[in-house]
């Protein structure tokens, strides 16, 4: 079972140093808790790198963003929606 969920994002822009929202598709799925037994249950952070485009200078630069995996879930994609930058 994979979740995609929508997220927003603030990036501080190196390009333009202004700070700028961004949505975010994370797909998660979901890990039968059984194959955690006797391992750590705590939320982990995961490091995922992503281009942008600053909508000010329509440039790209790359972030790394730190997303949380919680307890019986697992991160497998995450898509940087920049196209709906422009729509707003
Ligand atoms: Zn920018």
């Amino acid at each position: 079972m994979i979740d995609d969920k929508s997220q927003g994002i603030e990036i501080n822009c190196p390009i333009c140093k202004e700070k700028h929202q961004y949505s975010l598709k994370v797909s998660k799925s979901h890990v039968i808790h059984n194959m955690f037994n006797g391992m750590d249950t705590s939320t982990k952070y995961i490091r995922v790198r992503r281009v942008f485009i600053c909508p000010k200078e329509k440039k790209e630069f790359q972030a790394t963003l730190k997303l949380p995996q919680h307890f019986g879930e697992m991160i497998e994609d995450v898509k940087v929606n920049n196209d709906q930058q422009r729509e707003h």
